[in-house]
C-alpha cells in the first residue's frame, strides 16, 4: 500500500486484489445490483452480534444503549443512501485492514485463474464473497464513519473512496458507536431513493436478520411523500431458526443461508432441527452448492456459527463440525451452554462433543437421503465436496461405514470419471465367487485406467475401482473393508483370485513357475538390490512385466506422493513379476550376451508403466536404442 498524508487525512492505495475485485464486481454483478443492501445489512448484523457477545464480558461497551438496530435512510436531494448500525464499530487499523485489503489466502491466484468469460460470471465472483465492496455497484463514492465500542468520541474514523484505486482515511469525532455507511449513488440509481423500493428489497433479502432494521415512517401529504419523525421496523427481526419449520418459506431459508454462509449462490440442501433431551439445541445446517476457492486449505473455515440462547458466540466454531465436514455452513443455537463459553472451554466440553455428534449425524443423514432420493443432486455435491468428505474415512472412526457408503468412485465398470459407482453398487455387481473389492491407486485417472495390473481383471470381467485422488491413498489405508468385504489393491501382494480362478488355471501357474524358475532367478541376480524378488505373474495378459509391493508395504503411488511432497518415504524394494507368455520374456530365456540390458529395460519399463520415475533415465534410453538397433540389424 502506498500512502501520502496531509495532517490527519491520509490517502492509501487498495491492495491490488481489491482493485481487481472492485472492477469485476461492478460489471459482473450489475444485473443483481440490489444485493449490495443485503451485504451491507449482513455486515451490520454481524457487527451487532459481535458487540452483544463482547458485552457479555464487558457491559460498558453498550454505552447505555443496548438496543441494537440497523437503520436505513435516504436523502433525495443529496442522492445518498445511509446504512448505519450501533454494533461493534472499527478502529483505524481495522478499517484499513477490512476495507483496504482482502484477507483470504489464495485470492491473487483465484483472480489470476479467471478467464475473461469467467470474470463476467456473477456466480464465480459471488463465490468469492461479495461483502462490503458491493457498495460500489450502485455508488460512485462511499463514505464510512465508524467508531469502535468502548473508545472515546474522538476515536472516530472516516474512510472514503470512489472505488477506483485509493481511499482516504482520517480521524473524526463520532459520538455514537458503530458504523455509518453513506452511499453516493451513481447517476442511474435514482430509483433506489424510494422508501417503498428499499422496504421491498429489505423484506426480500434481509427479513431474517435478527436485529430490527428500521426506517422512518412515510406518508403522503398533498400528493407528496414525506418522512415522519417516527420509526418502523421493516423486517420480522426474529431469529429464523427459532421459528417453526412449517412457517418458514424456502426463500427465507435460502436468504438466510446467503447471510450466514457469506455466499452469493443458493444452497444445495439444508436441515433444520430442534434437538431435545440431555442437550437442547437447534441446528440449521446448509450444504453449499459450490466449494469456495479456498476449500482445500484445511485451515480456512467459515463453518458453523455458535449461538447460545440466540446470542451470537462465535464464528467457525470448529468444535461443532469435524474437519471433513468443513464445507457445512449454518448455525447451532444451544439452550444449555453458558454465555461466557470460550474456544478453550469448547475444546473440552462434553456438551459440545455431543452437539458435534448430533450435527455430524444430521449432515450424514441429509447426504444419505440425497444420495438415495436425488442421485443427480448428490452427484453435484460429490463433485464439489467428495474429496473433502473422503477425509472422514480416516478421521471419524464411528461413522466410517456410513461415510464409505457415501463414496462415489471411478471404476472399470464405466472407465470414465464422469460416471462413478458406490461401494454398494460394486458389491451388487461382484462375480460369482468374488469376495473382495479390488482397487488400484495411481496419480492420474489415465494411469490407473491403463495400468498393466488390471489386465487379468479386464480379461475376467472383474470390476476394479480406479482411484486417483491424492486423498484416496488415505482412504484405502483406513478402509479395510465395507459390508464385510475386504478392500484389496491389485498392485500389492501375491494375487489371490480365490474362487475366481479354476483348478486348471492354478495347476498351470504352478507348472509355468517351475519352467521359468531358472529365468526368474537369473533376472533377480542381474537386477540384484533393485528388486526384492522376481516371479511369474498371472496378472498380465499383454504387458511383459509389472511391479508389485508386498501386502503390508506402502504402495508405490503413496511413496511417490510423499516424495513429491518433500517427505521421506521408506525405500521400497518392489517385486518384479514377468509374463511368461510375452515374446520379450520368452526371448530372454535364450538371451546370453545382452541379458543384463534386457533385464534392466524390463524393470524400467514396468516402473514407467505404473507412473514411476527412473533413477537413471539416460541409461534406459541408451539401452533401448541399442536394443532397437540390434533388432533392426538382425
Ligand atoms: P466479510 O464480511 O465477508 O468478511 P466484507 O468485505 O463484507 O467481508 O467485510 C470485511 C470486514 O469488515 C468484516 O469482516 C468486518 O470485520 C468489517 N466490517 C464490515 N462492515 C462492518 C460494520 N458495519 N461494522 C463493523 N465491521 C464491519
Amino acid at each position: 500500500m502506498s500512502n501520502t498524508s496531509t495532517q490527519n487525512r491520509e490517502t492509501m492505495g487498495f491492495q491490488a486484489e481489491v482493485k481487481q475485485l472492485l472492477q469485476l464486481m461492478i460489471h459482473s454483478l450489475y444485473s443483481n445490483r440490489e444485493i449490495f443492501l443485503r451485504e451491507l445489512i449482513s455486515n451490520a448484523a454481524d457487527a451487532s452480534d459481535k458487540l452483544r457477545f463482547e458485552a457479555l464480558h464487558n457491559a460498558s461497551l453498550f454505552e447505555n444503549d443496548s438496543e441494537l438496530k440497523i437503520r436505513i435512510g435516504y436523502d433525495k436531494t443529496a442522492r445518498t443512501l445511509t446504512i448505519s448500525d450501533n454494533g461493534i464499530g472499527m478502529s483505524r487499523d481495522e478499517v484499513i485492514n477490512n476495507l483496504g485489503t482482502i484477507a483470504k489466502s489464495g485470492t491473487r491466484e483465484f483472480f489470476a485463474r479467471l478467464s475473461g468469460d469467467q470474470q463476467k460470471d456473477a456466480n464465480l465472483i459471488g463465490q468469492f464473497g461479495v461483502g462490503f465492496y458491493s457498495a460500489f455497484i450502485v455508488a460512485d463514492k462511499v463514505t464510512v464513519t465508524t467508531r469502535r465500542a468502548g473508545e472515546s468520541a474522538s476515536q472516530g474514523v472516516r474512510w472514503e473512496s470512489d472505488g477506483a484505486g485509493e481511499f482516504s482515511i482520517e480521524m473524526v469525532e463520532k459520538a455514537a458507536r458503530g458504523t455509518e455507511i453513506v452511499l453516493h449513488l451513481r447517476a442511474d440509481q435514482d430509483d433506489l431513493l424510494n422508501g417503498y423500493k428499499l422496504r421491498s428489497i429489505i423484506r426480500k433479502y434481509s427479513d431474517h436478520i435478527l436485529q430490527p432494521i428500521v426506517m422512518k415512517k412515510e406518508d403522503w401529504k398533498d400528493g407528496e411523500q414525506v418522512m415522519l419523525d417516527e420509526d418502523e421496523t421493516v423486517n420480522q427481526a426474529v431469529a429464523l431458526w427459532t421459528r417453526s419449520k412449517n412457517d418458514i418459506k424456502e426463500e427465507e431459508y435460502k436468504e438466510f443461508y446467503k447471510h450466514v454462509g457469506h455466499d452469493f449462490q443458493e444452497p444445495l440442501a439444508w436441515v433444520h432441527a430442534r434437538v431435545e433431551g440431555r442437550q437442547e439445541y437447534t441446528q440449521l445446517l446448509y450444504i453449499p452448492a459450490r466449494a469456495p476457492f479456498d476449500m482445500w486449505d484445511r485451515d480456512t473455515m467459515h463453518g458453523v456459527k455458535l449461538y447460545v440462547r440466540r446470542v451470537f458466540i462465535m464464528d467457525d466454531a470448529e468444535q461443532l463440525m469435524p474437519r471433513y465436514l468443513r464445507f457445512v455452513r449454518g448455525i447451532v443455537d444451544s439452550a444449555d451452554l453458558p454465555l461466557n463459553v470460550s474456544r478453550e472451554i469448547l475444546q473440552e466440553s462434553k456438551d459440545i462433543e455431543s452437539i458435534r455428534k448430533g450435527c455430524t449425524s444430521k449432515v450424514l443423514g441429509l447426504l444419505e437421503d440425497m444420495a438415495k432420493n436425488d442421485a443427480e443432486k448428490y452427484g453435484k455435491f460429490w463433485t464439489e465436496f467428495g474429496r473433502v468428505l473422503k477425509e472422514g474415512i480416516g478421521e471419524d472412526f464411528a461413522n466410517k461405514e456410513k461415510i464409505a457408503g457415501l463414496l462415489r468412485l471411478a471404476s472399470t465398470h464405466a472407465d470414465t470419471t464422469d460416471e462413478t459407482v458406490s461401494l454398494a453398487d460394486y458389491i451388487a455387481r461382484m462375480k460369482d465367487g468374488q469376495d473382495k473389492i479390488y482397487y488400484i491407486t495411481a496419480d492420474s485417472f489415465n494411469a490407473a485406467k491403463n495400468s498393466p495390473h488390471l489386465e487379468v481383471f479386464r480379461k475376467k470381467g472383474i470390476e476394479v475401482l480406479l482411484l486417483s485422488d491424492r486423498v484416496d491413498e488415505w482412504v484405502v489405508s483406513n478402509l479395510q473393508e465395507f459390508q464385510g468385504k475386504q478392500l484389496v489393491s491389485v498392485a500389492k501382494g501375491g494375487l489371490d483370485l480365490g474362487k475366481l480362478e479354476d483348478e486348471a488355471e492354478k495347476k498351470e501357474q504352478e507348472t509355468v513357475a517351475n519352467d521359468f524358475k531358472d529365468l526368474t532367478e537369473k533376472i533377480k541376480a542381474s537386477l540384484s538390490e533393485r528388486v526384492k524378488e522376481v516371479r511369474i505373474t498371472h496378472r498380465l495378459t499383454d504387458s511383459p512385466a509389472c511391479l508389485v509391493v508386498d501386502e503390508h508395504e506402502m504402495s508405490a503411488n503413496l511413496a511417490r506422493l510423499l516424495k513429491s511432497a518433500g517427505q521421506n518415504a521408506p525405500k521400497s524394494q518392489p517385486i518384479l513379476e514377468i509374463n511368461p507368455k510375452h515374446p520379450v520374456v520368452l526371448r530372454l530365456k535364450t538371451e546370453e550376451k545382452k541379458f543384463d540390458d534386457w533385464a534392466a529395460v524390463l524393470f524400467d519399463q514396468a516402473l514407467l508403466a505404473e507412473g514411476g520415475q527412473l533413477d537413471d533415465p539416460a541409461s534406459f534410453v541408451k539401452r533401448v536404442n541399442q536394443l532397437m538397433l540390434e533388432m533392426s540389424a538382425s
